[in-house]
């Protein structure tokens, strides 16, 4: 209390001091308000009625800068810049053999998990615990309640970040009913619930948009379903299934939603120069022209799955939850591919910016904005080359910006950092994410916001 009142003593006679002193610096001080009344009207305590989780793939505070810096200038903001609360988590993942040990650095299975389930795990599991046990999920347990839920990203369906939510196999990469070879524990025909594909059409959330047609296409191998491919059984099972930004536009918004883009993951928003050992000319990046025009962008999706799940609950006393993912920042930070990854987190803020419209006229939305895990991409010296590769860019500023890839080899996958990284909410309970957090923690503050038990 003492050590307070001292400080803001201080505090006020320093700003007396360059008010009186130097009149010139009144004009800096205007433009650096005290934000304490702000700050504490954005501490909303109660119950959200929605909760909408943006995440970024890989996309730690580097991810974050490269694609301020390029896109709008050291001093401009992204929208993901503007939520009142900023904290910090970790998101190290588990040893499998040893769950008591931590393996620092995290896929985005185990740490998506975390924030799914509560639970650490260890890489490569689909909301299972380390001895294969499924977790029931954050919208397992919000469709229980009667909450509506959608589950949106850039990626195949069927990869970690989506698939956290609405399956449990103990390895991602089981993402059809015919490629079960690491699950066959989890297999039907061995008495599981099947493929992630399989599960997520079963746990049925009411919007499912993203890539990863080719293991929708895949043939049920056993149950009530067998023969069919698993997109004739979401049919069968009341789903509208779409596959381009036409079908999207035009799903009505009484009945489920299933749209599956694209074979893999979705096209690339940019392209650009490759990282070389010894930089490269500095330039821009380009659009990208070879983008498949049939595929809706992130910031469609978004829009189409919150106005849909506002539509199908506007008479319900309930709500909705809703994931989307940048999942392309990471894809693109393990590909060296500079252009390639800001092109998908200035894209990736165009759906926050949606959810943050959406939250101005809903006020009782809590957003929450993150990450998975930290990567590889470094801003160094413009012009400097370091040990791996380096790529100059001229950003919005005019000015050149050197990213550094230097993780592994040039030509292989470059790799996943254990750093903690950004998290930011606005909204009821969004004061939940201030200070260091865990990423395990986000799925408590979650079902404390919709009031689940
Ligand atoms: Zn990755």
């Amino acid at each position: 209390m003492k050590f307070t009142r001292k400080r803001g003593i201080v505090a006020a006679g320093v700003a007396a001091a360059l008010v009186v002193g130097v009149p010139a610096l009144a004009t800096a001080a205007d433009q650096h308000p005290d934000n304490t009344k702000a700050a504490q009207k954005a501490v909303v305590g109660g119950k959200a009625r929605n909760v909408i989780l943006l995440i970024g793939d890989g996309m730690g505070d580097s991810e974050i800068t490269i694609a301020r810096n390029y896109q709008v200038g050291a001093d401009g903001r992204l929208a993901m810049d503007t939520l009142p609360m900023t904290g910090a988590y970790t998101t190290y993942a588990v040893q499998k053999n040893n769950p008591k040990l931590p393996d620092y650095v995290t896929d985005s299975a185990a740490s998506g998990t975390g924030w799914a389930t509560g639970q650490k795990t260890y890489n490569g599991a689909i909301s299972v615990l380390p001895n294969g046990k499924p977790l029931p999920t954050i919208l397992d347990l919000e469709k229980k309640a009667g909450y509506r839920t959608g589950d949106v990203t850039t990626a195949e369906l069927q990869d970690a970040t989506p698939a956290v939510l609405g399956s449990h196999v103990v390895s991602r990469d089981c993402k059809g009913p015919q490629s079960m070879g690491p699950c066959a524990v989890n297999a039907k025909e061995n008495g599981g619930d099947g493929s992630i594909a399989e599960q997520l059409v079963q746990t049925k959330p009411d919007v499912l948009l993203g890539g990863g047609k080719q293991y929708f296409d895949q043939t049920v191998q056993a149950g009530r379903f067998k023969s069919l491919s698993v997109l004739q059984q979401a049919q069968v099972t009341g789903y509208n299934v779409v596959t381009d930004a036409a079908g999207l536009a035009a799903a009505p918004a009484n009945k489920p939603i299933l749209g599956a883009f694209a074979k893999n993951n979705m096209d690339l928003e940019w392209v650009g120069p490759a990282p070389t050992p010894k930089n490269t000319p500095s330039t821009t990046c380009q659009v990208n022209t070879a983008r498949a025009e049939s595929q809706p962008h992130l910031v469609d999706m978004a829009k189409k799955a919150i106005s849909v799940l506002d539509k199908q609950t506007r008479d319900s006393n309930k709500g909705f939850f809703l994931q989307i993912e940048g999942a392309s920042i990471d894809k693109q930070d393990h590909a060296a591919n500079p252009c390639g990854q800001i092109g998908e987190t200035v894209a990736f803020d165009a759906a926050i910016k949606e959810a943050l419209k959406y939250q101005k006229d809903n006020p009782d939305t809590l957003v929450v904005v993150t990450a998975d895990h930290g990567h590889t991409s470094q801003i160094v010296a413009a012009g400097s080359t370091t040990t791996g590769a380096t790529a100059t860019l001229r950003t919005h500023d005019g000015a050149d910006m050197t990213i550094s890839y230097a993780t592994a080899p040039l030509g292989t996958d470059q790799q996943h950092t254990g750093t903690e990284v950004r998290i930011a909410a606005g909204g009821p309970q969004a004061a939940n994410v201030l200070g260091v957090t865990n990423q395990t923690d986000l799925f408590f503050t979650m079902k404390r916001a919709l009031g689940l038990h």
